[in-house]
């Protein structure tokens, strides 16, 4: 089938990967419609400002920008002005706060000591539990850190955070956060970091705002439409397009509770609580993801984690054995199915960082161009 100018493309949802795709085919020359169930763009990375503080809020949890992916930068930066924001996360453990990541200052702090980068890795080498191919979670926790910081910072949150035991995880979840032998307290290591100055909701209507692409909110785009359309880019629910014949991806999704207070109520933006006996996984102070603006009052969210239900918003990605066997079999059918891509965090339920989910956007919108004989030459 030949697209041209005036063919129908459908995108089902709204958040950075749609809106990236949505953005390079309109660019294109190709007609896009953006469909969106919710009210707002930008999917979980949505922010809005709260009615009593006026503080800019991640309704969805905290959402950092950062990448060393320069064309991704590029590009996120032609709809936005980014502010310098470099995150720095505390960890509360056992009635004490420290710098996370694990950083030499977090080390020193646990064991007392005044460690040299070089004394506490060979401390750290005393303590670790030599193993080959960590296979999960806690396996690859013991043989990088040892026993003592897995305990103190990694088996309470992990419990709360996935709601299973760390020895059911894959060890690559770990993988995302370094250890590290210096006082570098910087959550990420990229070469790119920053907050859209007036939030992500402006960065992707902006990035929506082209005179070939047509927004409509409240509305699930239906599986049963796809075929309506020349063709489709689904970044929901991989398994709610199959309309979960084979079962439901199991995923993670988030309770927020909203808390008030004045001034700088945590003195960071956010706090993880590392202790099972503490309900919260974390507590995020919005404002000190503006720090460029002033505000007398401070809104806070305390964050917890459960089960998704069928009607909760799906966070993260599970991933444990009957997932990967399930998600497996969507696969094959997704691939089966012509005319439609499947990309992004629901769309391929996978943990993906928002520069990768537009890295991945990016090189899929740039597929499709490649694929299709053009009716009409730009
Ligand atoms: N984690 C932990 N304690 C912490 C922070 C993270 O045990 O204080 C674990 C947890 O299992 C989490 C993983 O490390 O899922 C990766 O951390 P990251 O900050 O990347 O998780 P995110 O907040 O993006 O889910």
């Amino acid at each position: 089938m030949k697209i041209g100018q005036n063919s129908g493309v459908a995108i089902a949802g709204a958040g950075f990967s749609g809106a990236t795709v949505a953005r390079r085919l309109a660019e294109a020359g190709y007609r896009v419609t953006v469909f969106e169930s919710r009210d707002h763009v930008a999917g979980n990375c949505h922010t809005v400002r709260d009615a009593q503080t006026g503080v800019m809020v991640h309704e969805y949890g905290p959402h950092i920008f950062h990448t060393n992916d320069r064309a991704v930068w590029d590009f996120v930066s032609r709809f936005t002005r980014f502010e310098t924001y470099r995150h720095t996360v505390v960890a509360n453990a056992g009635g004490h706060t420290y710098a996370l990541p694990i950083n030499l200052g977090t080390i020193n702090q646990l064991f007392k000591r005044n460690f040299s980068p070089a004394e506490a890795k060979a401390h750290l080498d005393t303590l670790t539990h030599a193993c080959e191919m960590p296979e999960n979670f806690e396996e690859q926790a013991l043989a990088l850190m040892g026993e003592e910081i897995y305990r103190t910072f990694f088996e309470g949150y992990t419990r709360k955070q996935w709601g299973c035991d760390p020895t059911h995880l894959p060890a690559s979840i770990l993988k995302r956060m370094p250890l590290r032998f210096d006082y570098n307290c910087r959550y990420f290591s990229h070469q790119y970091e920053g907050m859209p100055r007036d939030g992500y909701t402006a960065l992707i209507e902006t990035m929506l705002d082209h005179p070939n692409i047509e927004v409509v909110l409240n509305t699930a785009f239906s599986a049963t439409d796809a075929v309506r359309w020349d063709h489709v880019f689904w970044t929901g629910p991989i398994d709610r397009f199959f309309d979960y014949r084979l079962g439901r991806l199991g995923y993670r999704t988030l309770d927020f509770e909203r808390i008030y207070g004045e001034g700088d109520v945590q003195g960071c933006a956010v706090m993880n609580y590392c202790d099972a006996d503490v309900p919260w996984t974390r507590i995020t102070e919005h404002k000190h993801f503006a720090p460029w603006e002033t505000h007398k009052n401070s809104v806070l969210f305390r964050e917890y984690s459960r089960a998704a239900g069928p009607d909760d918003i799906p966070f993260y990605p599970i991933r444990l054995v009957r997932e990967q066997d399930m998600l497996r079999q969507y696969v094959d059918l997704a691939q089966a199915t012509s005319g439609v891509t499947f990309l992004g965090r629901l769309g391929t339920y996978r943990y993906l960082d928002m520069d990768v989910s537009v890295r991945e956007a990016m090189d899929t919108a740039e597929q499709f161009l490649l694929t299709q004989v053009r009716d009409t030459p730009l």
